[in-house]
């Protein structure tokens, strides 16, 4: 089979078995890849009522026809599981170095069961798989664990590791993935599921080789890609994702002190142009990447200066920057090393602490109960504070390490109204009242507040070209399947977007014949998105979810965005509820947002 080895490792921690599952190509046409293998293997075997943090959850790790190949940002895998954050599937996609070396094993995926009675970690060198013992690695920043590994290791390994935040179930615990661009599967706590099962990680060593059915089409293909890609992507080479933070302040749609506002005064001092001006010190790329969106900064004052540090993501900006009304890019570059060294999601940290400052602000959590007061704009603290959620140290600790809906339900009283969490996984920063296509979009994605499943647009503010809700059905639908597809594949999202496109085409359609020598089509490919889709969405019905939990948060519908290019925006329920009617309609749900037999059948999910 072209593109792929047609194996799939499964590890029992429990019982230390370790089983080879071979899988054809109808399997892989039916489902690619990545998230496809994730989302059927976690509907074949996890149970609906299963508990995340038990025994019986499942997590998968898994990699695509593109992984590892000649597609740029081929350097991507994703992994998927039940969250112990939100109840329902989580997936989760990372780069570095991780997942192109693990298709260098004789394996496509990696499936973990079980749990392990004592620190554990998996090795695969080629094709054998062992469960070694991780005792001295339990306890260790993912980067000391990372370098003990490589010390006891002959071969160049690459690594997927939890770290101190996994081990203590930390709900947004991440898993983060070794390479000179270090990357982590942020979201929806995959890294909490690992440490639930005493497992530290996944160790890779390889050199098998994939065969491509056409090469040279496929290289003629991409050289013809490749000018106009480079050419998108100039501003992610120049100043990676937080060039997008001026850009989205300038069109009042920056969440600022916990979405009470969407412009920041400030913005400047955490922006993409600050940070190179000041702190840049040089790229570095993914397996790969011609267009080597992260940096290395120098960081002047905090926990860890005089080194230099990976730059954090646009996202992260928007969480311990603008959501705390944080200017001080230093510090959130000391807390953003220390979530990525702890294993920790940066957007749920940042958007849970940003939503327990309101509850302060608000006098429903009182400063001289937390062992660090919490105000917006003051955040000497920022990277001690991540500390604190990490260890679940003190009072502090706790309430962070929860998420914020389950801190909500803790705190009770008007708190709902300050949460900005879907499903229970906090947003994203692209703005779900500010952005007519994300309000449906997070309301309707499959793992919560995600900014992956539907993708940001961002229009002019001219009322000529608001694109209103009318068509946001529609593109959330097209959206959401060509993520899926791109998530599958597997590929980075920037390099698929400035290459392929924001919309499944044939020129994808081309580059994976070419690699698998399928005669597919745009159409098949549509298919497939709305078939991986489809069968996430079961997974989490069968967990309870359905048109009542398509909502969005009470601020995003009760509150227009107060002032500024965007004052008076918002998605109101009524609003909501239209578009949601019309995208089942679109997706083959029923009015309840159920898939219905006639899809499934169509989409061959039974
Ligand atoms: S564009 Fe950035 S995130 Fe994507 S593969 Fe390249 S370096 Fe990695």
């Amino acid at each position: 089979m072209f593109g792929y080895h047609g194996k799939i490792v499964e590890v029992n921690l429990t019982t230390g078995s370790i089983n080879i599952n071979n899988f054809d190509e109808d399997f892989a046409r039916l489902y690619l890849g990545g998230n496809g293998f994730a989302a059927k293997i976690l509907y074949d075997t996890v149970k609906p009522h299963t508990e995340p943090l038990s025994e019986d959850n499942v997590v998968v790790f898994a990699t695509g026809p593109f992984t590892g190949g000649h597609v740029w940002g081929g350097s991507r895998g994703h992994c998927a599981s039940i969250s112990p954050l939100t109840n329902i599937l989580c997936d989760s996609n990372f780069g570095g170095n991780f997942a192109a070396m693990f298709k260098r094993t004789a394996f496509d995926a990696i499936v973990i069961k079980g749990k392990a009675s004592s620190p554990v970690y998996i090795h695969i060198d080629n094709e054998i798989v062992t469960i070694k013992d991780a005792t001295s690695l339990w306890g260790k920043t993912v980067s000391e664990a990372h370098s003990l590994l490589s010390k006891q290791n002959e071969k160049r390994i690459e690594s997927a590791l939890i770290g101190r935040a996994g081990e203590n179930l930390v709900r947004y615990a991440s898993v983060i993935c070794s390479g000179t661009r270090v990357s982590a599967a942020g979201r929806g706590c995959i890294g909490a599921v690992l440490g639930s099962k005493l497992c530290k990680g996944i160790v890779v060593s390889g050199d098998k080789k994939i065969e491509i059915f056409d090469a040279d089409k496929l290289k003629n293909c991409l050289n013809q890609l490749y000018p106009g890609m480079k050419e998108r992507a100039k501003h992610l080479t120049e100043f990676g994702t937080p060039v997008l933070v001026q850009m989205i302040n300038s069109r009042g749609k920056l969440c600022t002190r916990n979405n009470q506002k969407e412009q920041f005064d400030k913005a400047y001092m955490i922006s993409g142009e600050y940070i190179k001006e000041h702190h840049k010190k040089k790229n570095i790329a993914c397996h790969g990447c011609p267009v080597a969106c992260g940096k290395l900064v120098d960081v002047p004052y905090g926990t860890y200066t005089g080194t230099n540090v990976k730059m954090p993501e646009y996202e992260t900006i928007y969480s311990i920057g603008s959501m705390l009304e944080n200017s001080d890019v230093v510090s959130i570059y000391n807390a953003n090393t220390v979530c990525d060294e702890m294993g920790m999601d940066t957007i749920s940290f940042g958007v849970t602490l940003a939503f327990l400052t309101e509850c302060v602000e608000k006098g429903l959590i009182k400063n001289s109960d937390l062992e660090i007061p919490l105000h917006f704009g003051k955040w000497n603290h920022l990277a001690e504070i991540a500390e604190y959620a990490a260890y679940q140290k003190g009072l502090l600790g706790k309430l962070l390490a929860m998420g914020s809906r389950r801190l909500s339900e803790y705190i009770d009283g008007e708190s709902y109204k300050y949460l900005y969490e879907i499903k229970g996984l906090e947003i994203a920063g692209h703005s779900a009242r500010g952005l007519r296509q994300m309000s449906l979009g997070y309301a309707t994605a499959t793992r919560g507040g995600s900014h992956h499943d539907t993708r940001p647009t961002y229009y002019p503010n001219d009322p000529e070209v608001d694109p209103g809700f009318t068509h946001q059905p529609e593109y959330s639908f097209n959206s959401q399947n060509n993520t899926a597809i791109g998530d599958s594949l597997v590929i980075c999202r920037f390099i698929h977007e400035r290459s392929f496109g924001t919309q499944i085409n044939e020129t994808l359609a081309e580059a994976l014949s070419y690699v698998t020598g399928w005669d597919i089509t745009k159409q098949e490919l549509v298919e497939i998105g709305e078939r991986i889709y489809t069968l996430e969405r079961l997974i989490n019905v069968s967990r309870g979810i359905d048109r009542q939990s398509d909502v969005l948060p009470y601020r995003v519908m009760n509150e227009p965005i107060p002032d500024g290019p965007s004052k008076g925006w918002m998605c109101t329920n009524e609003d909501l509820q239209k578009m949601l009617d019309e995208y089942y309609r679109l997706r083959g749900w029923d009015k309840n947002g159920i898939p219905t037999k006639e899809t499934l059948k169509r989409l061959k999910i039974y």
